[in-house]
């Protein structure tokens, strides 16, 4: 570590000046602050830079080179936000809390969110940290999949898992897909101890709190709102459950099930139940259209709302489709945006394929690309260029990506005829099916559930995997085809376990987020029922858009909230979206057993 503090103060002699700061005798607690956090910003947006390059790099062209760069980059990332000048010089700020303006006291909170992710007043802890946290990213990166021998890319085993109707198969591919598990596990263990080391180096009593600290929320209370949306949701999802259990006992000539098993869904966890929908599978008119296509589209999305065009950057820099057959390079097949520089420097990551979920997820993505721009002004510091909470930068991907699927939208960008005849009830089964209820007990059920038992409960290794299976069970009501013991790490099989940790309950919060904003904006608006609505071109829709996104992370995100919508975060949208769905499931449903107890 000595080594990485060097090279932060060669970057920037910021450790230096930082300390000489804290001796001024300023002539108001403001100043001294303005002063600060005008170091403090320039360090910060210098050392994100430079670390974001050397993880671009890592993720798109995987080689140990490109670890060892990001590995000291983000040494040196961590050196700067964990800086105990920084640290003690914030907190003693905060001490005069009073005699601050608000913008300075959420400059000042973030600074001390961001150190306790490296907290240098123990840099033996962060160094093994941030040396654990790249050789997870690299295992997880370069991870070759076996099936039958033979080398098999995630792509390849989602396209199996979408199109086969052999269970024999599904299940081999199924497994397949658990392969990293193992080899995962070891430093996962690691990493947890980790994590949680650098948490109550802070004060905080574990990783799961200080992460979600950024809410202004305790662990519990983060895991009580996810139990109440669950409850809420709960008779929904029990009859789209029972409803998709018999059609699925049907295809595969099987008979009705407690729990569904893995294998017979598409996606690997589960999370996503796509494709059971027939009459909404609009894949084929995608058939003709080019990856290109599929960008050009979503950002038309963006500057047909009134939003600036992405810089020009975007389309040199970024890494939009899947590397060519024959190429040995390897990239992370995981779609991310990425605002490299804080300010203009925006690129996405993606493997666009010509298909509608590859469609949807250009719009998710360019969402965060719109964020990051709209939010970079010089009214938001680089330290609050964030979203009002981490949900809300998803919740704003997840807003497009559900408005890209609307088919009056569809139709309006020809992939859809004019003359469409949408079933109506086939396309709202999809979407709860496909994007939104099965989602939700994945994400504040399954994944919030065990990783909050692993950091907050230090949850013994070898019972990982069982609870990990007892929560698929209880939240999802999903069964793996064959026995998962403890030499199995199925959890680690996925990436956000493993590079994002204590985040997942993010994304139901933008779920949740997203069908707010939705229905505020088609119904008031738009005058167009939430169920099938049209953004293209609306300029109103934009103003409403930006006046939240160009906000960052300035103000509190319950306020955000509030004064866009009128409401606090509930699942009251989502339950009305989703109404007319109820009364035709528990129709279908009759005299069937529903729920797996
Ligand atoms: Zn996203």
């Amino acid at each position: 570590m000595h080594h990485s503090i060097s090279f932060a103060q060669k970057f920037l002699g910021i450790t230096i000046a930082l300390s000489s700061a804290s001796f001024a005798l300023a002539s108001s607690i403001q100043d001294r602050a303005d002063r600060f956090l005008a170091l403090a910003n320039a360090g910060y947006q210098a050392l994100y830079r430079v670390n974001a390059e050397a993880q671009w790099l890592a993720v798109t062209d995987v080689k140990p080179a490109h670890d060892a760069a990001s590995e000291a980059t983000g040494k040196a990332y961590a050196a700067f936000n964990g800086n105990p000048a920084i640290i003690n010089e914030a907190r003693d700020l905060l001490t005069h809390r009073a005699e601050l303006n608000e913008l300075t006291v959420r400059e000042l909170n973030q600074l001390l969110l961001n150190a306790a992710e490296g907290p240098m007043t123990n840099p033996d802890l962060v160094g093994q940290r941030v040396a654990a946290e790249t050789k997870q990213a690299s295992i997880l990166n370069s991870f070759e999949f076996k099936l039958n021998g033979k080398s098999i890319t995630t792509n390849e085993i989602d396209n199996k898992l979408e199109k086969s109707v052999d269970l024999a198969e599904r299940k081999a591919v199924w497994e397949a897909s658990k392969q990293s598990g193992p080899a995962l596990k070891p430093n996962l263990i690691k990493l947890r101890d980790l994590r949680n080391g650098v948490a109550t180096e802070m004060k905080y009593p574990n990783y799961f709190a200080l992460e979600v600290a950024s809410y202004g929320m305790t662990a519990d209370e983060m895991v009580k709102m996810h139990d109440d949306f669950l409850k809420q949701l709960r008779p929904l999802y029990l009859q789209l459950h029972t409803w998709t259990k018999y059609r699925l006992a049907e295809k595969y000539h099987q008979p009705v099930p407690k729990k569904i098993p893995a294998h017979w869904i598409n996606n690997r966890w589960s999370q996503e139940w796509t494709g059971l929908v027939e009459a909404a599978n609009i894949d084929d008119r995608f058939k003709d259209r080019t990856g290109d296509w599929i960008i050009k589209t979503a950002e038309q999305f963006y500057t047909g709302l009134g939003f600036k065009p992405l810089p020009a950057s975007f389309w040199t820099k970024s890494d939009l489709y899947p590397v060519p057959a024959g190429d040995p390079r390897k990239k992370n097949t995981h779609a991310s945006c990425w605002h490299v520089d804080l300010q203009d420097d925006v690129r996405s990551l993606q493997s666009i394929e010509p298909n509608s979920q590859w469609f949807f997820t250009a719009h998710h993505e360019l969402g965060h690309g719109h964020y990051f721009i709209a939010y970079t002004r010089p009214e938001v510091p680089p330290l609050l260029r964030l979203g009002a909470n981490p949900g809300f930068h998803e919740g704003i991907g997840e807003l497009i990506s559900l408005a890209s699927s609307q088919v009056p939208y569809l139709q309006a960008r020809g992939v859809l005829p004019p003359d469409f005849k949408a079933d109506a009830t086939a396309f709202l089964l999809d979407d709860a099916l496909a994007r939104s209820i099965p989602f939700m007990f994945f994400a504040s059920g399954t994944m919030t559930h065990w990783e909050y038992d692993v950091y907050a409960k230090n949850l013994p290794p070898d019972q990982w995997n069982a609870r990990w299976w007892k929560y698929v069970g209880d939240f999802q009501g999903v069964e793996p085809p064959s026995t998962r013991d403890e030499q199995f790490c199925d959890a680690a099989t996925k990436t956000h376990i493993n590079d994002t940790p204590c985040y997942y309950y993010s994304y139901a919060i933008a779920t949740v987020l997203k069908f707010q904003l939705h229905d505020y904006i088609a119904r008031e608006i738009l005058h167009q029922p939430p169920q099938a609505c049209n953004y293209a071109d609306n300029k109103e829709v934009g103003a409403f858009l930006q006046n939240i996104l160009e906000k960052g992370g300035t103000e509190d995100w319950r306020k955000v909230l509030k004064d866009a919508t009128g409401e606090d975060l509930s699942t009251r949208a989502m339950s009305d979206y989703f109404k007319p769905l109820q009364a035709w499931l528990e129709a279908q449903n009759k005299g069937r057993q529903v729920g797996w107890e």
